[in-house]
């Protein structure tokens, strides 16, 4: 049978349906993002500093989303990341050097420290920075003993953090790091409430007896000799008790990136695994 429908009819009615058919994924991804997390993977942690630096025929109105397509990861890419805090001597000074450079950061933390400084997991959020659930207490006595006793933390520490910000997080990290404490049973337990481990392939060494020199001297030094982590590069600091050193040292971190011409990035759901 032969079509006697005009030719331009055809592409409106296929263009149609391919702008319906967009609608409809956007709308079941955002769905999934909310009924598991109250949020849509990587809006919470926005992109405020990285659209900045976007060219502007790579920007969106459009919210970030795991299912959508994201902006080009630029040719080396850094990633900073807290664990342990909110502290109310180590943290604002961390948010203060952020801010001076216009850099973002991804914070994970923990339940309990939530609880004791509500205020300041309110002035990460509303700088733009992404915040990682770190377990409810990081006791890893507590923690590890099985897959249901790690979720039930995690799941306590997210509900703290959603009564807070209206949002919580589906990106975690291990207290110690998974290596040696997870199974394959934590991992698919995990990957089933939606939550996204980010481990790190950079560590800034900084126990509390380091100094500021030391741990900006430890990051460089790794990061000079293992070149191929530079489309990836995920530091771990500290900005829990005792660490002002760490706060210390973050200037001369920020800057060596910033002079090797790095994009700074806010972990999210897009983030490659540290190794
Ligand atoms: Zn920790």
């Amino acid at each position: 049978m032969i079509n006697k429908q005009p030719l331009f009819r055809n592409i409106a009615r296929l263009a149609g349906g391919a702008i319906l058919l967009g609608l409809v994924s956007i709308i079941v991804a955002t769905a999934a993002g909310v009924a598991q997390h109250g949020e849509i993977p990587g809006f919470m942690t926005g992109n405020l500093f990285t659209e900045k630096e976007t060219p502007p025929e790579e920007q969106s109105s459009v919210p970030v989303s795991a299912d959508m397509p994201k902006p080009p990861r630029a040719e080396k890419v850094v990633y900073l990341t807290f664990d342990d805090g909110p502290d109310p001597a180590v943290t604002p000074l961390v948010l203060q050097t952020l801010q001076q450079h216009a850099v973002p950061a991804t914070f994970f933390v923990t339940g309990t420290q939530v609880e004791a400084h509500p205020e300041l997991l309110r002035q990460i959020h509303a700088a733009g920075h992404a915040i990682g659930n770190h377990s409810y207490n990081h006791r890893y006595h507590e923690l590890y003993r099985s897959p249901a006793a790690y979720l039930a933390q995690m799941e306590r520490c997210n509900a703290l953090i959603a009564a807070i910000i209206g949002v919580a997080p589906g990106i975690s990290r291990a207290p110690g790091g998974t290596t040696g404490s997870f199974t394959a049973d934590f991992w698919s337990s995990l990957e089933q409430q939606g939550f996204k481990d980010i481990g790190w392939n950079i560590s800034s060494g900084d126990a509390s007896s380091a100094k500021a020199t030391q741990i900006a001297g430890n990051v460089i030094a790794q990061a000079e000799k293992n070149k191929f982590l530079w489309r990836n590069a995920i530091v771990l600091m500290h900005d829990g008790k005792g660490h002002a050193e760490t706060a210390a040292a973050l200037p001369a971190i920020i800057e060596y990136f910033q002079k090797q011409g790095f994009e700074f990035r806010a972990v999210d759901h897009s983030t490659p695994p540290a190794w």
